[in-house]
């Protein structure tokens, strides 16, 4: 008998050689049908983590703690998809004889292979064919069944079959080692694990066809890679084609296009993104937004240069951590002088707490810079908005005492819920990133002041009623953190906000205050940022309101039409009285038609349209339009009251 240890601590008996699947069934029929996997992890392994993943149909030999994967566990849509490329190669070995097959692994959404495939041409007329011969497989419920094989008799049969990619990966395989898996007639070289059988997958999509080198190797031959994602239910399938479809028409970079708010210049150079007027306005509206909060909370604000000498970074240890990957030194007339673009703005703000003596009367200090930073991105990685070279960071830093650490946690927790509430990102949650507590010497700081900071962050967390996962082995050497991720319109993740704790540069750069009995203490650094970036938080927020801002943050916020020319006077009186009332507003008075100027406004997303007609110069008002719906007819001083009303509720 063996030892199998659940996730709530109980502990249970069970013949050894037991399955997943024998175990899932013996708690529950029901509970045996939704499992996908099994996460084993040995008696006495303390790493963190959920331990290997096995097939459902793998014994189990040993004494260990296990955890039944689902469908929502991110392990096991990661043996669902791959285990679907099986099924897939199975179909093109089907369809297209002669095949050969490179990886078939899972991705972040779905799973693709590398196949060659010969004399055989696909494109994606094919991909409907391949899908149906798919559900065809996966329907005679075949077993993905692991076999043990010698390295010989792998070779030999991959080269009998003349796949000269598989025999390739044999090669540089050690002997008892080598696993194949089979499903149906296929079998491919394979460590698993995969799903039970083909039956739980119910609905298949392939999504894309590229050009692919073997193992990434341009030298090499190109083999065609197939992408695909396939769902325990076809109503998944439809959801996800549903908000694959949405998430394009709010690609923030179509957005950012037609809305005019930023550009790229591949002479100013690639991920440097180019603020265009409107684009300013409203990332100035961010600010001044951010600015009028953080002010409630006692930041003080201030400017730092856009470059550091290199011996802040050596001071900082960022150069000895990043330098090679960053942007290399800048050289000055001055034989052995070097500055660094700034990869963050903490050195900086390190070296202003240090210009004056401190007390403990100072604590919290509370820096705030919209700081612009510079970091190197692989041009690959390079992204719109939200993977770029230069962002300007919402950023602070706070000095506080230990004590103080709990209250301050607080405070940026209501910042950040602020934010949130405003911005309607209603759906969030929290990750407390923490020491591994097996492994506690890879961290710098105290025990005690760690022991401290952690308390204060779950602590802050619960009084703010926050859901929180709590992550061990997750903290910076440096600190613990605990990071925000919201769900957008569509369903969506992104990560915004982020708060961390700070026990390296105030002493890497010998911070210090007088405590009230005189002795010199170190302060805790908070970082946090709200924002994240204002280029991530333009990009996140337009995705979620696909581009539909708030009243307050629009860059123009009424659009003044007359209907024809002869009413023109009329709405640049409107227009300059709603200026004067500090309301963003300009006149479209071009020689058109006014459904033509309607649609074209419509690609920039003013929220408020004003048109003006004969009746409306008679009677001195304007007929409104809000997001495209009629919003009635107001006198000009109670549509400047209307408008008024309107922003404040958005930011109550
Ligand atoms: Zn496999
Ligand atoms: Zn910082």
């Amino acid at each position: 008998m063996i030892n199998i240890t659940f996730p709530d601590g109980s502990v249970r008996a069970y013949e050894k050689g037991v399955t997943g699947y024998e175990i899932a069934k013996g708690i529950s029929p029901r509970l045996a049908e939704e499992v996908l996997a099994v996460a084993v992890k040995p008696a006495g392994d303390t790493t963190i983590g959920k331990g290997q993943t096995f097939d459902l149909n793998r014994p189990i030999e040993e004494d260990c703690s296990i955890m039944l994967l689902k469908w929502e566990d991110d392990e096991a849509k990661r043996v669902f998809w791959h285990s679907s490329s099986h099924l897939m190669a199975e179909a093109l070995e089907d369809l297209f004889p002669g095949v050969k097959f490179g990886i078939g692994p899972a991705i972040e959404n779905g799973f693709y292979y590398d196949v060659d495939l010969g004399g055989n041409q696909i494109t994606d007329a094919d991909f409907p064919k391949i899908e149906k011969r798919m559900l065809e497989l996966a329907r005679e419920k075949q077993d993905y069944t692991r076999i043990d094989v010698s390295k010989a008799e792998a070779m030999k049969h991959f080269e009998e079959k003349g796949d000269q990619y598989k025999c390739e990966l044999i090669s540089e395989l050690e002997d008892g080692t080598i696993t194949y898996y089979t499903n149906g007639h296929f079998t491919d070289l394979c460590r698993g694990p995969h799903l039970r059988n083909t039956e739980v997958i119910k609905a298949v999509k392939l999504t894309a066809i590229a050009g692919a080198y073997w193992r990434g190797d341009e030298t090499r031959g190109q083999l065609t890679r197939i992408y695909g994602i396939t769902f325990p239910k076809k109503s998944m399938l439809d959801e996800y084609l549903v908000v694959l479809e949405e998430a394009k028409k709010r690609d923030h970079r179509k957005l950012g296009k037609e809305m005019e708010l930023f550009t790229f210049s591949p002479r100013v150079g690639m991920g440097l993104p180019l603020w265009l007027p409107r684009g300013s306005v409203m990332r100035f509206e961010l600010e001044k937004f951010l600015r009028r909060k953080q002010n409630e909370y006692g930041y003080l604000p201030v400017v730092t240069p856009h470059i550091g000498g290199k011996d802040l970074y050596v001071t900082s240890g960022h150069y000895a951590k990043y330098g090679k990957d960053s942007f290399q030194p800048i050289h000055t007339p001055q034989e052995g002088e070097e500055y660094m673009l700034k990869p963050m703005n903490c050195p900086h703000h390190c070296e202003i707490f240090r210009s004056s003596p401190k007390s403990y009367k100072d604590l919290p200090f509370r820096l705030a810079e919209f700081g612009t930073v510079y970091r190197y991105e692989q041009s690959g990685e390079l992204h719109g908005l939200t993977r770029v070279r230069s962002f300007t960071q919402d950023d602070a830093h706070m000095f506080v005492t230990p004590d103080q650490l709990k209250e301050e946690f607080e405070k940026v927790i209501d910042l950040i819920l602020y934010v949130f509430k405003i911005f309607k990102f209603d759906k969030y949650t929290a990750q407390v990133s923490l020491r591994d507590p097996n492994n506690k010497t890879k961290y710098i700081g105290s025990d005690e002041n760690w022991e401290k900071a952690e308390n204060a962050i779950i602590e802050a967390a619960a009084e703010k009623g926050l859901k929180t996962v709590v992550e061990y082995g997750e903290a910076a050497f440096y600190g613990p953190k605990l990071d925000f991720m919201v769900k957008d319109a569509i369903g969506r993740k992104w990560q915004l906000g982020t708060i961390q704790v700070d026990y390296n540069l105030p002493e890497r750069f010998q911070l210090e205050y007088t405590a009230p009995d005189g002795s010199k203490q170190r302060p805790v650094m908070i970082h946090r940022a709200p924002f994240g970036s204002i280029e991530r938080f333009t990009a996140v927020l337009l995705e979620h309101t696909g581009g539909h801002l708030p009243l307050w943050l629009s860059p123009d916020q009424v659009k003044v039409l007359p209907i024809s020319e002869k009413y023109s006077d009329f709405a640049k009186k409107v227009c300059s009285l709603l200026n004067n009332s500090d309301i963003r507003t300009s006149v479209d008075d071009r020689n058109e038609t006014l459904g033509k100027r309607i649609r074209e406004i419509s690609l920039l997303r003013v929220p408020v349209l004003a048109i003006v007609g004969e009746k409306e110069v008679a009677d001195g008002t304007v007929s409104v339009r809000r997001e495209g719906a009629d919003a009635g007819t107001m006198k000009l001083e109670d549509f400047v009251a209307w408008l008024k009303a309107e922003m404040a509720a958005e930011l109550a």
